[in-house]
């Protein structure tokens, strides 16, 4: 048995984030049908699931991409729907299956770029920040290079220094290795293992179950938009309760 990383340690200005109740619907579409999620500060949270079951729409609705037709979102026990949605997306630190990194900027620019504009840091002081959080990653090598130089697993690790450069309270990883050769696959993993060993609180869509296993504090598993089993992952890949994990799990493990 693996025991979470994440234990004890919370880096400072990690928070607290609970969905409550969250529904959303495109159309006839019942995409959300009344989930509940939480991670606290500091914590880990991994969302698994078939595609199709939500699981990136849910994140869409934490971070308000998407306003919810019922439910809630609070922050340290607050409510967050009635935030400025901009100003609550720079709190939450976004890596998704596609890095989308400026191929004409160097690395350094591409990390520098949001400090620069939306947390208006001087040139100097936002790549200053830039190599500081490439260091982290372990890419300061490549702090000129343009992104296309780089392999996926390295383009990946730059997304998240460039989400780690604005400073979040929180992570969202989307998928963050589905395109990844198999064999970058780790490295992006390990650094993600490292960051919420640091403290970071983070919510994890993946379909890693070896990193859902031993990195998270609390697994969720959804179906057609809603959660069928939640609690520790050793909970939830022993004994799982309900046939639909039962079967999820027998396909993917
Ligand atoms: P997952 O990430 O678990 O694969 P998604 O959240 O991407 O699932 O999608 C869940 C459902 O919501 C799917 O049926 C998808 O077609 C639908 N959906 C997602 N985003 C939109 C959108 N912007 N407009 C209409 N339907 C959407
Ligand atoms: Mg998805």
């Amino acid at each position: 048995m693996t025991t979470p990383v994440s234990q004890g340690s919370v880096s400072q200005g990690s928070v607290s984030l609970t969905g409550k109740d969250l529904h959303l619907s495109f159309g006839a579409n019942k995409v959300l049908r009344g989930v509940n999620v939480n991670v606290d500060a500091g914590k880990t949270t991994t969302v698994i699931g078939p595609s199709g079951s939500g699981k990136s729409t849910l994140l869409r609705v934490l971070n308000r991409l998407h306003e919810p037709d019922q439910g809630d979102v609070l922050i340290d026990g607050r409510s967050v729907l009635k935030d400025n949605p901009d100003k609550l997306r720079q709190r939450i630190g976004m890596v998704f299956q596609h890095f989308n990194l400026f191929p004409h900027k160097t690395v350094a620019d591409n990390v520098a770029l949001g400090p620069q504009k939306l947390l208006g840091l001087s040139k100097d002081a936002a790549r200053a920040l830039a190599l500081e959080q490439l260091e982290t990653v372990g890419l300061s090598a490549k702090a000129d290079s343009r992104p296309g130089n780089l392999s996926g697993g390295q383009q990946q690790r730059v997304a998240i220094a460039r989400a780690l450069a604005m400073k979040p309270e929180i992570m969202f990883f989307d998928e963050a290795t589905s395109a990844l050769d198999p064999e970058l696959v780790k490295g992006v993993l390990a650094l993600m293992a490292d960051l919420a060993q640091t403290g970071m609180s983070m919510i994890v869509v993946t379909h890693e179950m070896g990193f859902a296993r031993s990195v998270s504090d609390t697994v969720l598993f959804m179906d057609h938009g809603q959660v069928i089993e939640t609690g520790p992952p050793a909970a939830l890949f022993d004994s799982p309760e309900t046939e639909r994990l039962q079967q999820f799990l027998s396909q993917v493990l």
